[in-house]
């Protein structure tokens, strides 16, 4: 591809193997079934459907390389955890399969390591848990509630528990601890190593992937790039971020940036006072919390959210105008883990995930028109693009299972509010909880400002 530097979109992109672009689609094609975007989506939905259906002549199309999207630049977690709110699936559905959607997502976190042990995926994958860490008293009074909240309503995650201060210490040493919840159910991951190998996977089983091929439009049975169309029976949107580009497809996203920042590689020492093994994923619970993995060649990737949102380009690559928030969660690195140091930081980027309008993931499918899409994970897309990718298979193939059963299928967001009213709320949001997080910080006592959002937030 002309004129995009993959490597430097994230420390991922940056440590895989050969990024050669594989051919683009050129001319006209034809195929069974046809899915837009090469991430974690649109790759599980392809494998799922290469399982089920052999025989079937499957093409995915890409707009850059595989794993160009968030699903290169992410931060490894492979965590449980509903991509939605629970109240809202049940008003639908009913708290039966709204539960059963829960238990799903915890069993597809071992799916996924079986997956990658059986393509002999080399993505690092290690399920440690994951351990929140409540560094002031407002957030472990907000972390309690919410587990609480999530107990009585049975989300909660099977063996997840409240930890006390001197419970979390011996799990990672960073200076302010009030208290901590650990959940087993997460898994420490490479994602471009992931979604490279998911894409060879599905190679080796017939799927044709096509880079640099940007799609244009969409419709039943035909799906146009700029130097092609393909026509399939089946046609499969897994654009994410950028499905707003695509104007024939209805769905509203808000397109959230997080960044993310790495270290070079740790000496033992370091790990050793830091106490962290690996496996396990770290975030505190700010209201803009940071999330943190120890890669497998011992550096921490930490990430967080907070960038503002761009209102002439949302989608535009990363560089020097970012360099604030970087600097900021620089700050919260040092102040979290003083036991670096003044490790250099080798790698800066950041990525686009798709927020709908009430946070909560959707997989749509008409079987009339043969057209299927799956999005809107809010930032938690590793699992749940499983997920959906394997109940799109399922749905698109006419079978029953738990995945085409699930409480995200065929949940509809109401859309965001018009620009320049979108981009007003995405900067005022960020504004207050930042401002909520700083007074915490300093205070000690609790943001209620924060309560006049509760209608744009994400479910806690
Ligand atoms: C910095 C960051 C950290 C994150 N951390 C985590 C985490 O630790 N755990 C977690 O669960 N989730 C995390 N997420 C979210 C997660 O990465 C995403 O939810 C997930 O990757 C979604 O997968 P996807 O395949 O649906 O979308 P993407 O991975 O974004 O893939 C969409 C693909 O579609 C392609 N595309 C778009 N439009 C077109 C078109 N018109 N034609 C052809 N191709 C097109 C894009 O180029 C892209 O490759 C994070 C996201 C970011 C940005």
């Amino acid at each position: 591809m002309t004129g995009v530097d993959i490597r430097s979109r994230s420390l991922w992109l940056d440590q895989v193997g050969d990024l050669t672009p594989r051919p683009p689609l050129v001319g006209d094609a034809t195929a069974d079934i046809v899915i837009v975007g090469g991430g974690f989506t649109g790759l599980w939905t392809a494998l799922h459907l290469a399982d089920r259906r052999p025989d079937a002549r499957i093409v995915v199309l890409e707009r850059h390389v595989v794993g160009f999207g968030a699903a290169g630049r992410n931060g490894g977690w492979c965590g449980a955890g509903l991509a939605g709110s629970p109240a809202r699936y049940a008003k639908r559905v009913g708290w039966g399969r709204t539960l059963a959607g829960a238990r799903l997502v915890e069993s597809a976190v071992d799916e996924i390591g079986r997956v990658i042990a059986a393509e002999d995926i080399a993505a690092d994958f290690v399920k440690g848990g994951t351990l929140v860490v409540a560094t002031t008293e407002p957030q472990w009074a907000r972390l309690q509630g919410s587990h609480a909240a999530a107990v009585k309503s049975g989300v909660a995650e099977s063996g997840a528990k409240l930890l006390s201060a001197d419970e979390v210490r011996p799990m990672v040493r960073t200076p302010d601890i009030a208290g901590g919840l650990y959940t087993p159910h997460c898994a420490r991951f490479h994602p471009a190593k992931l979604v490279r190998g998911l894409a060879d996977a599905g190679e080796r089983r017939g799927v044709v992937i096509h880079e640099q091929s940007s799609v244009t439009s969409i419709e039943p049975g035909l799906v146009r790039t700029s130097q092609g169309t393909v026509r399939a029976d089946t046609v499969l949107r897994a654009t994410e971020a950028w499905t707003g580009q695509l104007r024939s497809t209805g769905a509203s996203y808000l397109p959230l940036t997080s960044m993310m920042i790495a270290t070079e590689p740790l000496p033992t020492s370091v790990w050793d006072e830091l106490g962290w093994p690996h496996g396990l994923t770290v975030r505190d619970r700010r209201h803009l919390f940071f999330y943190a993995q120890r890669t497998a060649d011992d550096r921490i990737a930490i990430g967080g959210r907070g960038a503002p949102y761009r209102l002439k380009d949302p989608l535009a690559e990363f560089g020097d105008r970012d360099r604030p928030v970087w600097q900021r969660l620089e700050e919260t690195l040092r102040a979290h883990f003083p036991q670096v140091g003044d490790a250099a930081i080798t790698h800066r980027w950041g990525g686009v995930l798709a927020v709908p309008r009430d946070w909560s993931m959707s997989v749509t499918w008409d079987p009339a028109t043969r057209m299927g899409a799956a999005g809107g994970y809010s930032g938690h897309g590793v699992v749940a693009a499983y997920a959906a990718g394997r109940g799109l298979a399922d749905l698109a193939t006419g079978q029953r299972s738990p995945y085409s059963l699930a409480p995200w299928v065929g949940h509809r967001s109401r859309r965001w509010e018009p620009e320049p009213l979108r981009y007003l709320a995405a900067t005022a949001i960020v504004r207050i909880l930042n401002g909520a997080d700083r007074h915490e910080d300093a205070t000690g006592r609790t943001a209620n400002r924060v309560r006049v959002l509760a209608p744009v937030l994400p479910p806690s």
